[in-house]
């Protein structure tokens, strides 16, 4: 394992203090050994050193005027990773704990995540160090405006298409897509996630919950069981767990819980979703309001959370849903998990589980779907909403649902299938790793030292 200390202390050098980049290389490098050892072509070929490269890495300053008058200055990102599948595509974060090693973590996943959909898309990802929670909407609006001020020159919907992530929903991809228009004078394709209104697809709100929920279901019914009846443990109270949590119900489970950044919410009887939908999309306020409506819930602030741990974890649960951020799951909360019962992990997050906690997963061989696969549904329903604007159709829900589910099929039985190809029937993270690196390794020799 050499060729993994080398790339790693290699990237400390070249790009200091990033420590979730090099996290998210070590996982992936520690997948590829069978595949890097058969097949020498890749070592001669310098595929691993170009790949932890990113192509392009834009970062820029991002003026705006606050409510009081005062000049507030952010720091905007976009790292265009990889291209050799098609345009670059991944979201835009807005959180204050964005930072280069951050940005550049998530691309990385997004570029084996991407080539797993089977789809023409390569990997990139942006956002800035942005905090909008409190800020009014006047507020938001100029910031985007500024971000996208600089962003709208190194984009296009044949070269780099963005959508949303962590603080950019709905309301920012409208701010971001009209400044485009105005800056471009173009009306076109160039984000994903758009409002229905203007080119959006049905269904990508959803997608990635869909997906989350839809990924749990295939390795269950791998092992002759289902989400039916089963008790399950949601992380996260955003786009992708409200969508996550509707989905089980939609399919017979039920969701018990639920977290934001200030605590967690524990529902034995099932989280009222629609009160959840109320709180967080609607009023953007603390879920800590759950148990205004429902005195039988419990609240758990994170001040009581367990040492090394996250509340959501310790509570009892059949399957796990992390749906909120990267490391939010910790090796003591995978023991905690596994010793209640926990059957099956299914990532709707980026990198959810730290690495000890991966090892604790594989090791217990429960189902356990990492999230360059089990969350894939959103950038696959992004690249419809793209083949939808391209060609000026708007599909139903129904259909673009269908496509989903097949997709996320798909992903399941490739990463299953490359698993035990490489012997070890079951490693999804194994499988989504080799599969996808395959794909992008393959067509970056075909393009050439580019
Ligand atoms: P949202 O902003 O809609 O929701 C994020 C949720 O996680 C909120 O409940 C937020 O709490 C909580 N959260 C965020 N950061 C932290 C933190 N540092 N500590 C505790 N809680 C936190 O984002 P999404 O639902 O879109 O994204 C969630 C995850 O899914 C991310 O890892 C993202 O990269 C990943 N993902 C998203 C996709 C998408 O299509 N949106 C696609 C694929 C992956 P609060 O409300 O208090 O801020």
């Amino acid at each position: 394992m050499t060729y993994i200390h080398q790339t790693i202390s290699g990237l400390q050098q070249t790009s200091p203090a990033q420590a979730e980049f090099y996290q998210a290389v070590e996982e992936v490098l520690e997948s590829l050994a069978p595949i890097l050892e058969s097949n020498p072509i890749y070592q001669q070929q310098a595929i691993i050193q170009r790949l932890v490269e990113p192509e392009r890495q834009i970062i820029f300053r991002v003026p705006w005027v606050d409510d009081n008058g005062d000049i507030q200055i952010n720091k905007g990102y976009r790292i265009e990773f990889n291209s050799a599948l098609g345009p670059y595509k991944g979201g835009l974060r807005f959180h204050p704990s964005v930072n280069a090693g951050i940005i550049k973590f998530l691309g990385f996943e997004q570029i084996f995540k991407n080539a797993l959909t089977g789809l023409p898309i390569g990997g990139g990802k942006g956002g800035a160090n942005f905090n909008p929670k409190g800020k009014s909407d006047g507020e938001i609006m100029r910031f985007c405006q500024s971000f996208m001020t600089e962003l709208y020159r190194h984009i296009g919907p044949t070269t780099d298409v963005p959508a949303g992530d962590i603080g950019v929903g709905a309301r920012e991809i409208g701010y971001l897509f009209g400044q485009y228009k105005r800056l471009t004078g173009r009306y076109e394709g160039v984000l994903t996630g758009k409002s229905l209104l203007w080119g959006g697809s049905l269904v990508r709100k959803e997608a990635t919950g869909y997906g989350a929920v839809y990924f749990a279901n295939y390795m269950l019914q791998d092992r002759g069981q289902s989400l039916q009846g089963k008790r399950c443990l949601v992380s996260g109270a955003g786009n992708v767990a409200i969508y996550a949590m509707e989905k089980l119900y939609q399919l017979g489970a039920l969701p018990v819980s639920c977290s934001d950044s200030s605590g967690t919410i524990y529902h034995a009887q099932g989280i009222d979703l629609d009160l959840v939908k109320d709180i967080k999309e609607k009023s953007r306020a603390s879920l800590e309001r759950y148990i205004e409506t429902h005195a039988d819930a419990q609240y758990i602030p994170v001040s009581e959370y367990p040492e090394n741990g996250h509340a959501v974890w310790h509570l009892d649960g059949d399957v796990a849903f992390p749906c909120a951020t990267q490391n939010e799951l910790t090796e003591t909360d995978a023991k905690v998990l596994l010793s209640n019962g926990c059957i099956a992990v299914s990532e709707g997050a980026n990198m959810p589980s730290t690495q000890d906690a991966v090892n604790t997963f594989i090791d217990a061989k429960i189902a356990y779907g990492p999230g360059k696969a089990a969350n894939a549904g959103g950038v696959a329903t992004s690249q419809l909403e793209m083949a939808q604007n391209a060609s000026m159709q708007s599909w139903t829900f129904e259909e673009v649902d269908q496509k989903l589910q097949q997709i996320m099929k798909n992903i399941f039985n490739t990463a299953n299938d490359t698993a035990m190809e490489y012997g070890q029937p079951g490693n999804l993270v194994l499988g989504a790793n080799i599969a996808g690196f395959k794909r992008v390794a393959d067509a970056m020799i075909e393009q050439g030292v580019v």
